[in-house]
């Protein structure tokens, strides 16, 4: 079989416009981050999402350790963390010594329930990290009115929901902090990257003088006329996004509607495809929310062999994996509770093709593939 024969699980949209913006950024001179393209790539990304503040980073985990940071997490606090979800989410939390709280999920959409959150709060409790699971939204109204019941702050892990939307209102803007990927694998990408959104002025200030190290980025001192000498007063990190990955990114940008578009055509081929198919569960998506489809993944009943049908599909040539992690059973957590959910949905499901470059035929191919490996 040739590689072309494969019908890859998820690929990225990247060309001439692509390349033409990694030319502009060369031209420029600046190639480092936190640049004059980041700081375009920065004011647009702020419009998509609908805040004031966007602050490019090197990835996601950068942006959600960020974050954390400049909401006060340290050791001592418990942040409740929704529990499926690639470990980037927990581990944020671990790196700032405060300890994630793994909570259960929501059986349809995967994404954390809000009365498992409410069941989790201690006094210790000082935050709730909710992700976006494969890109829609979690319930950031239940999520708020629940934080602010309780004086806590809320963060979304949107690592795959650009595009997405709650209620008319863009994933970045739907709690006090929002963390976005542009890792290969997710809707936009430039290689790796990631961006921290915000509605607070404060935060978003802070969390950029802790990106470049502690100070302010040199691009502020680039047209000093005087020689600004910059204080050490904190302990930052170097989280920069480099120009030429923010130029790609804003080629992605111009692409993100289309390839939504192109994502939500495949989902609704599958749902039509697979709806009716014994054996397998096709993925909701909310009316009241806009799904990006980063991911496209079936529950198989549990009496399917998992194993078996992902044998089956790979030797036709059909990539696919499982969906994404439980947390608290990762044993770098050392986390003692059991969340049947998460802990079941882990095990029965199963991501196939998903990308904005797939054509009819292929998904047509994937659907008859996989209705072939359920009845084998
Ligand atoms: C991909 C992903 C991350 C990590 O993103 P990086 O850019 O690789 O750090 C974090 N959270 C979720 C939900 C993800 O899907």
């Amino acid at each position: 079989m040739f590689l072309s024969d494969v019908v890859s699980l998820g690929q990225p949209t990247v060309g001439e416009e692509e390349l033409r913006a990694i030319a502009d950024v060369f031209a420029s001179g600046w190639l480092s981050g936190a640049g004059p393209t980041c700081q375009k790539f920065e004011q647009r990304f702020a419009e998509v999402t609908g805040v004031t503040d966007a602050l490019a980073t090197n990835n996601c985990g950068a942006a959600l350790h960020l974050g954390l940071t400049v909401l006060g997490a340290q050791a001592g606090d418990e942040v409740i963390v929704g529990d499926y979800t690639f470990p980037a989410t927990g581990h944020s939390v671990a790196w700032t010594g405060a300890t994630p709280v793994f909570a259960d999920i929501r059986p349809d959409i995967w994404s954390v329930d809000p009365a498992a959150v409410e069941a989790a709060i201690t006094p210790r409790t000082v935050g709730i990290l909710a992700v976006d699971v494969f890109g829609q939204p979690a319930d950031y109204d239940e999520l708020r009115a629940i934080a602010d019941r309780h004086g806590l702050w809320l963060m979304e892990d949107a690592a795959c929901s650009a595009g997405a939307s709650y209620k008319g209102r863009p994933a970045g803007s739907l709690a006090d902090i929002a963390t976005f990927s542009f890792h290969g694998r997710k809707g936009i990408t430039a290689g790796e990257g990631g961006a921290l959104t915000t509605n607070k002025s404060d935060l978003a200030a802070h969390a950029r003088k802790l990106h470049t190290y502690g100070i302010a980025p040199a691009l502020s001192r680039e047209n000093s006329t005087d020689l600004p000498i910059p204080t050490f007063d904190e302990l930052g990190f170097n989280y920069r996004l480099s120009d030429v990955a923010a130029g790609i990114m804003l080629a992605q940008l111009d692409r993100l509607t289309t390839l939504v578009a192109a994502r939500q055509a495949v989902a609704a081929q599958y749902g039509e495809l697979l709806g009716d198919l014994d054996g397998v569960t096709t993925p909701v998506a909310l009316e009241d929310r806009v799904h990006p489809w980063q991911s496209y993944v079936v529950t198989l009943d549990p009496d399917v062999d998992r194993g078996r049908v992902a044998t089956y599909l790979k030797a036709n040539g059909i990539q696919c994996n499982f969906g994404t992690y439980a947390s608290h059973i990762q044993p770098v957590y050392g986390f003692s509770g059991h969340l049947p959910v998460s802990a079941d949905l882990f095990l029965r499901h199963l991501a196939i093709p998903m990308h904005a470059n797939l054509s009819e035929d292929e998904v047509d191919r994937v659907a008859a593939t996989l209705r072939a490996a359920i009845g084998s």
